[in-house]
């Protein structure tokens, strides 16, 4: 039986940057991943200009960059009428008034490079490891058992952070995992490849708004397009094995983004994952930490679901630092308040604009009057995007300023 002090289970994005982070204040850490990487995740492959600006934060942005990214500067939304809107992202302070970006790599190469930048201070990782269940000793978590390539293994950790993603083992045996009680929408995700489809797009994201779904297509590279398409869960229970006809299907009620692919090929099979929302109750109990998308998802219309794991990664990597540094028994309750109330804030605001924004998107009428909206007024449309890319707080949208804008277009 291994010891060591932190076991993180999961090496997606909040995983290895836990990972990285801890071990650069001489934290020991192991890292167990049922995958081996490179490995796929299913995803938008877009990473919103709040996450870059954290990616620079933590000293990553350059590393990424260093893998062939590309640079998006804004969004071009279609809404259910065939209204068009082009946004950017708007200069924030304390930039000097560089435009923000975002970017779109795949998820095989970003994870696996944030993996490799953990192991370059130390941490051991162990991949094809599957997590099974939880030790516990007097009431606390005190390590994991699970499944590797030799065979059953236990490790034993002063601390214990469940990183695992949205079937979080470690958020089920803890009984935190919540399923949402009416959003139920699946994802369809698929890749085409060819120049044409990138020709319309050029360095925008393009969102197109149908009735009671969306689709959205992230310009990868000259030649690759992520296509994702969001739909009722109903929709999918009539398709049962037949992902690629429903894919086919659903794009059709999208002429823009079918026209946008039009001329270029499908690259690999189409996949489905859902239903995407749910929540942990709590994201942290019994010495144990929820970090990333096993602390709860919303929806991936806002593109922020990466910048959550590494803001939490950084929240857990503070929180478990100072825990160390005051007492050796790992994580205190208040700590693991601390940890959760902070964590809350966060996931609230998010699920609430997640939820405002699913208002206006899953009705025609009120998408394509906020469109329409927009379209006359630039700088609140740029604004908007500021918020859902993450630049800036929602609460810039009700201030005086922003309410003016409204009434009185410049
Ligand atoms: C359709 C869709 C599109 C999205 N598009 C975007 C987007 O464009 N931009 C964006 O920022 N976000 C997007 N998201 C959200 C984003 O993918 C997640 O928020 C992000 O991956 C969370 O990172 P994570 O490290 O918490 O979890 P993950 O990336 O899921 O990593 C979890 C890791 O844990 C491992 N694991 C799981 N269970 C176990 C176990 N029992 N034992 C050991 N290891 C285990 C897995 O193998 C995996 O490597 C999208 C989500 C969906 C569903």
């Amino acid at each position: 039986m291994l010891q060591t002090t932190v076991i993180i289970v999961g090496a997606g994005p909040a995983g290895s940057v836990l990972a990285g982070l801890l071990a650069q204040r001489g934290v020991e850490t192991l890292l167990l991943d049922k995958a081996t990487f490179p490995r796929e995740k299913i995803c938008g492959d877009y990473l919103s200009p709040g996450t870059v600006r954290l990616l620079d934060q933590l000293n990553l942005l350059d590393l990424v960059c260093s893998a062939g990214v590309r640079r998006l500067w804004g969004m071009t939304i279609i809404s259910p009428d065939g209204t068009t809107l082009t946004a950017e992202f708007p200069a924030i302070t304390g930039t000097n008034g560089a435009p923000p970006f975002a970017l779109s790599i795949p998820r095989a190469i970003l994870d696996s490079l944030l993996l490799k930048w953990a192991r370059s201070f130390g941490v051991r990782c162990i991949e094809g490891f599957r997590v099974t269940d939880l030790i516990w000793k007097n009431g606390r978590i005190c390590g994991v058992t699970g499944i590797g390539q030799a065979g059953p293994e236990t490790y034993q950790g002063r601390i214990v952070v469940g990183a695992d993603g949205r079937e979080s083992v470690v958020a089920r045996r803890l009984n935190l995992h919540q399923p949402h009680p009416r959003l139920r929408r699946m994802a369809l995700v698929a890749y085409y490849v060819g120049a044409r489809c990138n020709v319309p797009l050029r360095d925008h994201g393009l969102i197109c708004i149908g009735d009671r779904s969306y689709c959205i297509l992230n310009p990868i590279g000259e030649r690759l397009t992520n296509a994702s398409i969001v739909v009722d869960q109903g929709i999918v229970q009539g398709w049962k094995g037949q992902l690629d006809e429903l894919f086919n299907s659903a794009l059709l009620a999208f002429p823009l983004a079918l026209s946008a692919l039009r001329g270029t090929g499908r690259h690999g099979t189409v996949r489905c994952l859902g239903p995407l929302a749910f929540r942990s109750i709590r994201s942290a109990k019994a010495g144990a930490l929820l970090i990333g998308d096993a602390a709860g998802f919303y929806d991936p219309f806002t593109g922020e679901g990466v910048g959550h794991a590494l803001y939490s990664a950084k929240l857990a990597a503070h929180a478990i630092a100072s825990a160390l540094a005051e007492c050796d028994g790992g994580l205190t309750e208040t700590h693991l308040h601390r940890f959760d109330d902070e964590q809350r804030r966060i996931l609230i605001s998010r699920r609430r604009l997640g939820a405002a924004l699913q208002a206006i998107i899953r009705r025609p009428g009120a998408a394509n009057a906020v469109t329409r909206l927009l379209r006359r007024r630039q700088p609140l449309a740029n604004l908007l995007l500021g918020v859902i890319g993450d630049l800036l707080p929602p609460r810039t949208l009700f201030s005086a300023h922003t309410l003016m804008g409204i009434l009185h277009p410049r």
